[in-house]
């Protein structure tokens, strides 16, 4: 039986492209195999740059699947310009929101019952809300099961030391885990006394006490680790939730319409009829998330690398950190590509490569034939998107938890090969990156990887199929709110 139409589930996204996007994917999943529900995400509206391109998302999906209701919070007050990192600025938007969650839950609940709140873990402030409205309330874990594992650990390593991870020169031994150098560990954690290492802390303790963790991943992606997880090893001192592996979920296209800040505003983008034009997996493609900005000199150097690697390149320049801190949050202006590349770049590379300004229609690029490699920042939908569709990586990880990332694809999952970063202070000069993208997509190693992740992009499909881990997951995890009407 499924469940009556009166019942709803309630999402909470932070604001960021990235979790927004997966966790609404999220929701279209359940409503695939189990239409009889409704879904409704409550939306906080960024007081900075990714609001255009999610409000895009949020239109088509509103124009497609009229079962899920955006319910948009009211903006609470605040400068962004005042907060030191972006994680700061999202605790405080979604903790000054909590009162509008509160009165959201319960007029919902006037027309509704609400099966689930499922949360992202920066809106972990309103798990109390929820909780004390008596609504079930999981987590939607928005990178993969390392991380998680990582994360559930998070209180166990902090009694482990009382020094800050930057400061710290052993590697750290997590049950089941590779071994993480400390400085690999998520940027807002790597000083022990700031207040982002502190919010994330709490994460962790809620995370475990929450009914259940929905994390983006699939069985074969990461199985180990799960039935590590599962087996609870990582919340040594109480039951750890069960945990449901619903991925990948991605973003089927997020280029068309004007999918994005700097988007084509509809029609096939200039990028993809140039892929058209060239040889099977002959392209690198070379991306860095919804936010990742280089200075003018690594941009510079990115150039030489590329144009000495004699490899096809499509490449997404965007500009320049600003040095006024008051445009910190703002989408960047449009990069001057002249200033910005060495003198005669662009024209000695036509023909062999392409650049695209500030903003890709990554999911069609990477599904793009000609593509056959990735020069990624290893954000976990990036990660994901590449493994749907089969193409290789080079990770060079930027900021959050992309250095965890790096490491599992590296080295345990044989998805990617390492830009080394960590010499001259986090510039990667020219002669890496030639190496790398070589590497990557003229070598021995790089077919290695190319066969592993092509492998892995069936495995991706099986999961999402009827029957496959994640539908099967799904199910379950439906199942367990049936039983709670
Ligand atoms: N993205 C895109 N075009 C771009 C840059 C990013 O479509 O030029 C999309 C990308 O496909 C992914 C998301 O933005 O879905 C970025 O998410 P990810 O988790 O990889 O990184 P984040 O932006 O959260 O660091």
């Amino acid at each position: 039986r499924e469940m009556g139409s009166n019942r709803t589930i309630v999402l909470y996204p932070s604001p960021g492209m990235g979790h927004l996007v997966s966790m609404v994917e999220l929701g279209k999943f359940t409503l695939n195999h189990h239409p009889g529900l409704a879904i409704t995400v409550l939306v906080v509206n960024p007081p900075y740059n990714t609001a255009a391109s999610t409000a895009a998302y949020m239109n088509r999906i509103s124009a497609t699947t009229p079962s899920i209701t955006f319910h948009h919070l009211p903006s609470p007050p605040l400068d962004p310009d005042s907060y030191p990192s972006l994680e700061a600025l999202h605790f405080e938007l979604l903790r000054l929101s909590n009162p509008h969650v509160h009165q959201a839950l319960h007029s919902i609940s006037l027309t509704a019952g609400i099966s689930a709140f499922i949360i992202d873990f920066f809106c972990t402030c309103a798990l109390s809300v929820a909780t004390n409205l008596g609504i079930p309330t999981y987590y939607f874990f928005t990178s993969g099961a390392n991380g998680l594992a990582l994360f559930l650990y998070l209180p166990t390593l902090h009694q482990s030391t009382n020094k800050s991870y930057k400061d710290l020169d052993e590697l750290l031994h997590l049950p089941d885990l590779l071994p993480i150098p400390p400085r690999d560990m998520p940027v807002p954690l790597l000083e022990r006394t700031s207040p982002e290492y502190a919010f994330f802390l709490d994460v962790a303790t809620q995370l475990a006490k929450s009914s259940g963790i929905l994390v983006n991943t699939f069985e074969s992606l990461e199985h180990n680790i799960l039935k590590s997880i599962s087996h609870g090893k990582y919340v040594p001192d109480g039951p750890t939730p069960p945990v449901f592996s619903l991925g990948p979920l991605i973003a089927s296209d997020n280029g068309k319409g004007g999918g994005a800040a700097g988007g084509t505003g509809g029609g096939v983008h200039e990028c993809l009829k140039w892929l058209d034009m060239q040889p099977s997996r002959s392209v690198v493609f070379l991306c860095f998330g919804s936010v990742g900005r280089f200075p003018a000199e690594q941009l510079k150097e990115i150039a030489i690398g590329l144009e000495r690697s004699e490899q096809k390149f499509l490449w997404v320049v965007r500009s320049p950190p600003s040095e006024d801190k008051t445009s910190r949050f703002q989408t960047p202006p449009a990069p001057d590509l002249d200033l910005l590349l060495p003198h005669g770049f662009l024209d000695r590379t036509k023909g062999r490569g392409f650049v695209v300004s500030s903003w890709a229609p990554q999911v069609d690029v990477l599904n793009h034939g000609s593509v056959g490699g990735f020069v990624t920042h290893c954000g976990w939908n990036s990660v994901l998107e590449a493994v749907c569709a089969g193409v290789p990586m080079v990770g060079w990880p930027l900021y959050a938890e992309q250095k965890l990332n790096r490491l599992f694809l590296v080295e345990e999952m044989k998805l990617a090969l390492p830009m080394d970063e960590s010499t001259e202070g986090g510039f990667v000069k020219a002669a890496e990156i030639e190496k790398r993208v070589r590497g990557l997509m003229d070598s021995e190693e790089g077919k290695v990887i190319r066969e592993t992740a092509q492998a892995k992009k069936e495995e991706a499909k099986q999961a999402m199929a009827d029957g496959g881990s994640s539908t099967v997951a799904l199910a379950k995890l439906v199942e367990s709110w049936r039983k709670l009407e």
